[in-house]
């Protein structure tokens, strides 16, 4: 049996398990390279991280427990030293995304290789715009040279802008445009921590005015548009169930259409190897007491806050949220053999 196909048979196992979270996304390093304006992870960077051999150990726990996809980032993960001998590991385990801010990717193309997707973030196709979202000069050059050596070299690049109302009225020109040359595309949403635990993990989004979508219509006719647009272009990496929700929140009578599954469906782990349902939640154990802490008592109970709060909107928590139903997890296993599908090359 071919590596490949071990793992794909592995991941469909997986995907089709019941009662197991699904996603982990492990923020494997602190440092980084860039400015974002609407973020707060480069004010708060930490030279402190776990060894090789501690990451190697927590992703053979993260597969154990069940968990079929694996986002590594950060910080910008590329800024690890080792980070080609994490995706290597990582990528026998898991379908695996790696996030790169557009500064490094081109730099590390042997260790991208092994990734199942590459997510590289840009926000506008306006230059200045994009230079000044990211606080870094030359940042949307490096990106966009990033994702076209990746695409030349056959390794699966996607780009992933994050929708404020700073670049609300081009997302469909900067879907079209990366689509148009194959390269798929997966958004974020620019959200804010407005966490009341004091003892939050750590804070992602800072509130910034510029950002906030004050347009909800024009966010309206958007997922509209986007979900109009996917009918013909497979390279839209969004469900339509995940479209409709975030129109939900932005139509006139607003309201969510979905249930937190934190700590459920997935879990987000730091850089010192501590364990949340999601980052605005403080740490609840190390990676490493997983195994006996998952079906405890006080895991629970953690389960049942997360599945009543309603405090973030971040994209890919509630993607993880609606696709946690046993309907949803079979579709989601059905995206997983897609996926797979990909590990034959
Ligand atoms: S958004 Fe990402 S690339 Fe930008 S400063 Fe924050 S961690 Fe760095
Ligand atoms: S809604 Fe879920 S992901 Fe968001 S802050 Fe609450 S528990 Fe965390």
């Amino acid at each position: 049996m071919t590596s490949g196909f071990k793992k794909a048979a592995s991941i469909a196992a997986r995907s089709l398990a019941h009662g197991k979270p699904h996603h982990a996304q492990w923020l494997v390093t602190r440092k980084c390279n860039y400015r974002c304006v609407g973020c707060n992870v480069w004010k708060e960077q930490d030279q402190r991280e776990l060894s090789t051999d501690e990451i190697k150990k927590g992703l053979d726990i993260l597969k154990k427990l069940g968990i079929v996809e694996l986002v590594l980032s950060g910080g910008d993960p590329l800024l690890r030293e080792d980070i080609g001998e994490i995706i290597d590991y990582a990528s026998k385990l898991f379908v695996t995304t790696v996030y790169d801010n557009g500064s490094m990717a081109a730099k590390k193309l042997d260790a991208l290789r092994k990734a199942d997707f590459v997510a590289i973030s840009i926000d506008s196709l306006d230059e200045a715009k994009n230079d000044y979202i990211k606080s870094v000069p030359g940042a949307w050059k490096n990106a966009t040279q990033a994702v076209e050596t990746l695409h030349n070299e056959g390794i699966k690049v996607s780009v992933t802008p994050t929708i404020s109302q700073k670049n609300l009225y081009e997302i469909v020109d900067i879907t079209n445009h990366f689509t148009g040359k194959g390269i798929p595309v997966w958004y974020c949403l620019y959200s804010y921590d407005t966490s009341v635990d004091s003892n939050q993990l750590f804070r992602i989004g800072k509130a910034n005015d510029e950002f906030v979508i004050t347009d909800k219509q024009a966010m309206v006719n958007l997922c509209n548009s986007l979900i109009e647009m996917k009918k013909k272009n497979k390279k839209i990496l969004m469900t339509d169930k995940l479209l409709e929700a975030l129109r939900s929140i932005y139509e006139e009578d607003s309201k969510r259409t979905w249930k937190c599954q934190a700590l459920n469906q997935f879990l987000v782990v730091d850089h010192l190897g501590r364990v949340a349902g999601c980052h605005s939640h403080n740490f609840a154990g190390s990676i490493f007491d997983l195994p006996k802490k998952w079906k405890s008592p006080e895991f629970n109970e953690l389960r049942e806050t997360y599945h009543e709060c309603t405090q973030c909107n971040y994209l890919c928590y509630v993607f993880y949220s609606l696709h946690g139903s046993p309907c949803g997890h079979l579709s989601l296993a059905r995206d997983q053999w897609k996926n797979a599908k990909l590990l034959f090359k």
